[in-house]
């Protein structure tokens, strides 16, 4: 498959390119030359398929033959080891947790598939690929627990000091090995502003290959379309149809995934995006205008994003019609009361914890869908990774998974700078 910069849709590379990149010179996100249609019959004995059978022929238009087939496959099933379960909620509502990935949140499959697709690449290169990655919580552990023990790979994690859960910082702070936790005396902008100041330094550059894993790396995206596939399978077995799909949404890739999932031929009926306060797009759809503003924090925090960075993507997928766009995707907002109201309502209902950002998915089913229909939102991450904000709602503890418990067993390594480059190469070389 080719790739080409949204910028300059002529100028096509490879997906080597486009992986190592992660962002095209011309500063345009990648997007696919073609996103294939997949055979009506797939979908229709998509139920008796696994969840590594679905992942390798719905992902083998975009990684092969770059990637060798059979290579591909053993690398998808390594990627996806942990369940991906629809769970019934309520009337017609289900969740797909995504969170059973090792750092309970659903950049891990991203992030996992990511890893070896550079892992694969690292092996024709005579030299490391190092990893920068400014988080503020949820991307880093992600990151470094996705690229953990890849050979030829080395992760350096910039994060706030003082500004990240306890749980978010021991879950890449206790590894060790080719993960680095650097913490800054700064704040998270401090950080992002020193990644991509390493990015442009001419003495680093010319001493280390440095590459980046945000979550605009088309390894990171085309991966959760999985999901998408996955959630319809397992619908479908339990002879459920017109399936709404919903998405918590942030920065937008996500339901970018589920987009070209659609693409491909998904039979989803309808799509809603779910944001916090944070309702940039929401209020695109109503009004026709994109209208980046700074973001707000609220309780769904991995939400907070003023000025989606896929949002691009989602205008290029539709021709940059406002019309097209409103056809395919529905959007609703929620404050933090109304968030907190869900958690309670539900978990007293229901039994079922969701977290903050899961919360916002529910709702807008809830809202929108008809009675006929049958709708899936994404739980993106455990409600364990946010005890502040859900026991209290709640009234009561979270069970903590044991992969999670695991990391509070181990002792935090970090590398303490202040919030300058000079302090940042230091460490690097
Ligand atoms: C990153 C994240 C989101 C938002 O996903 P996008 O792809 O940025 O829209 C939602 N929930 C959780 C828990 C996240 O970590």
């Amino acid at each position: 498959m080719k790739y080409y910069s949204i910028n300059s849709p002529q100028r096509m590379v490879g997906l080597k390119e486009a992986v190592l990149k992660g962002l095209a010179e011309d500063k345009g996100l990648y997007m696919p030359k073609l996103i294939p249609q997949l055979p009506t019959s797939f979908f229709q004995n998509i139920d008796k398929l696994s969840l590594p059978e679905i992942a390798f022929e719905t992902l083998k238009p975009f990684f092969c033959p770059d990637i060798d087939e059979t290579h591909f496959a053993s690398l998808v099933a390594d990627a996806l080891n942990f369940e991906i379960p629809v769970k019934h909620i309520s009337a017609n509502i289900h969740t797909l947790e995504l969170f059973h990935g090792p750092t309970c949140a659903f950049k891990d499959v991203g992030a996992r598939f990511m890893a070896r697709i550079l892992g694969e690449f690292v092996k024709g290169m005579d030299k490391e690929i190092n990893i920068l990655v400014a988080t503020s919580g949820d991307t880093g552990s992600a990151v470094a627990n996705g690229f953990y023990k890849v050979p030829g790979i080395n992760v350096f994690v910039l994060y706030p000091k003082g500004l990240v859960s306890d749980v978010q910082e021991k879950q890449f702070t206790t590894l060790g090995q080719n993960i680095t936790a650097i913490e800054v005396n700064g704040t998270f902008d401090d950080c992002q502003r020193m990644v991509k100041e390493a990015f442009m330094d001419a003495e680093l550059n010319s001493k280390m290959v440095l590459t980046s894993a945000n979550s605009i790396n088309l390894a990171r995206l085309l991966p959760q379309s999985v999901y998408y596939h996955y959630g319809y399978a397992q619908l479908k077995a339990q002879d459920k149809d017109d399936v709404v799909m919903c998405v918590p949404s942030g920065n937008f890739g996500n339901i970018t995934a589920a987009l070209v999932a659609a693409r491909m031929g998904l039979p989803v009926k309808r799509f809603i995006a779910a944001t916090n306060a944070n309702d940039v797009v929401p209020q695109y759809l109503v009004n026709g205008k994109y209208q980046p503003r700074k973001s707000v924090a609220t309780i769904a925090n991995a939400m907070d994003v003023g000025d989606p960075s896929n949002f691009v993507r989602i205008e290029n997928l539709f021709e940059h019609q406002y019309e097209k766009v409103k056809a395919n995707i529905e959007a609703c907002s929620f404050t933090d009361e109304e968030i907190r109201a869900t958690m309670k309502r539900v978990f007293e209902k229901t039994g079922y914890i969701l977290d903050p950002h899961g919360a916002t998915g529910y709702e807008a089913l809830e809202r929108m869908l008809q009675p006929s229909e049958n709708g899936l939102f994404m739980e993106t991450a455990h409600p364990a990774k946010f005890p502040e904000v859900v026991e209290p709602v709640i009234g009561q503890k979270v069970p903590v998974p044991d992969r999670l418990a695991a990391f509070f067993k181990g002792t935090k390594q970090a590398k303490e700078i202040n919030a300058a480059l000079t302090d940042l190469k230091a460490v690097l070389i």
